[in-house]
């Protein structure tokens, strides 16, 4: 279970007691505030804190004196021309502070990004909880044939449990060491920051992680992608989700612009020209290596 009774409760009396505000509110980001989403086995995502709301991204982008809004309409119109056209520091003028849990081999591919101010739990100073990420059955697949850096087929029962065997005995023995060097009865033990590093990749870890709109979309466009490894993309497809209800007008733009949209090549451009001029255009006349056209193809064909 990610959260106990009792953080449960701080929760509930953080959202017992709301305050008389004049800053910018969004409704749908008011109602995720402090509630934990679930994730994975033991994970969560949760809004600790924003600023700004569609109308900052207008307000900013026309750099206006009140709260910049002239009709619901306009203001989407012009969300999108921003998007559209990557003018994107009116997008950074919104920011979110989250607190999340995760495994530790997720937080690996998720601190790569950068543009954001993170502070992570101390296992220096506290004791890691024995809570590890152990995928569901359908979660467990096999090496990828044709992709180097992913996974195929789902493993078949006998393959499946001998697996989850290793995982959960690996971790257990892992977790009673680190308890057992931890340990200083009638011992000298072993200080955190040391005992820790035998602890395995898949231990949850947690950390607060705040950042603007901008590289947010930026996180979202590579970690919510289909191609990105589950276990970081269902965490991306949570915050897509808050993200919609924070700022409905600026997510639609990059759900159209950015997740639904594509990026073509000069060369690129020229085949699509050239079939839609009825040329059969293929991979010996396209100038494209044999990776590029077949992107291509699959990119045309909505693959
Ligand atoms: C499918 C996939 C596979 C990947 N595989 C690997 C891998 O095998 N090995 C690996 O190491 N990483 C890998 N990564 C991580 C990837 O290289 C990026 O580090 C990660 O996606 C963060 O992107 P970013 O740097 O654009 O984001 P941020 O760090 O948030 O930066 C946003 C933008 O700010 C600018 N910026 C930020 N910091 C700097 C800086 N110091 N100097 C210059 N510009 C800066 C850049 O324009 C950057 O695009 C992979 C990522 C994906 C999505």
């Amino acid at each position: 279970m990610p959260l106990t009774p009792d953080q449960i409760s701080e929760i509930e009396s953080a959202r017992a007691t709301p305050r008389h505000t004049l800053r910018a509110v969004s409704e749908g980001m008011e109602a995720h505030l402090y509630r934990a989403h679930e994730v994975l086995d033991h994970g969560f995502v949760r809004v600790i804190d924003y600023m700004g709301d569609d109308g900052a991204i207008v307000q900013a982008a026309r750099v206006s004196y009140g709260a910049g809004t002239k009709a619901a309409r306009d203001d989407a119109g012009l969300i999108r021309y921003l998007m559209r056209h990557w003018h994107s520091t009116p997008f950074e003028m919104c920011e979110v502070k989250l607190h999340v849990k995760l495994p530790i081999f997720v937080a690996r591919q998720w601190i790569r990004h950068r543009t954001a101010n993170v502070n992570e739990y101390s296992a220096r100073y506290s004791i890691m909880d024995r809570e590890f990420y152990i995928p569901a059955p359908e979660q467990l697949a096999a090496q990828s044939q044709v992709n180097n850096q992913g996974r195929g087929a789902v493993l078949d029962g006998p393959e499946a449990a001998r697996v989850l065997e290793i995982l959960k005995t690996d971790a257990a023995r892992s977790y009673d060491h680190y308890e057992e060097m931890l340990s200083q009865e009638g011992k000298q033990g072993l200080a955190r920051e040391l005992a820790r590093m035998n602890l395995p990749a898949n231990i949850y870890t947690q950390w607060y992680w705040k950042t603007d709109l901008h590289n947010l979309f930026h996180f979202l466009r590579l970690r919510a992608d289909r191609h990105a490894q589950y276990e970081i993309r269902v965490y991306a497809e949570t915050i897509a989700r808050i993200v919609a209800d924070w700022v409905p007008a600026a997510y639609g733009a990059f759900e159209d612009y950015r997740m639904g949209g594509a990026t073509l090549s000069a060369k690129g451009l020229d085949c699509l020209r050239r079939m839609l001029a009825g040329e059969a255009v293929t991979q010996e006349n396209s100038g494209m290596s044999k990776g590029e056209w077949r992107e291509f193809e699959q990119l045309i064909a909505g693959n």
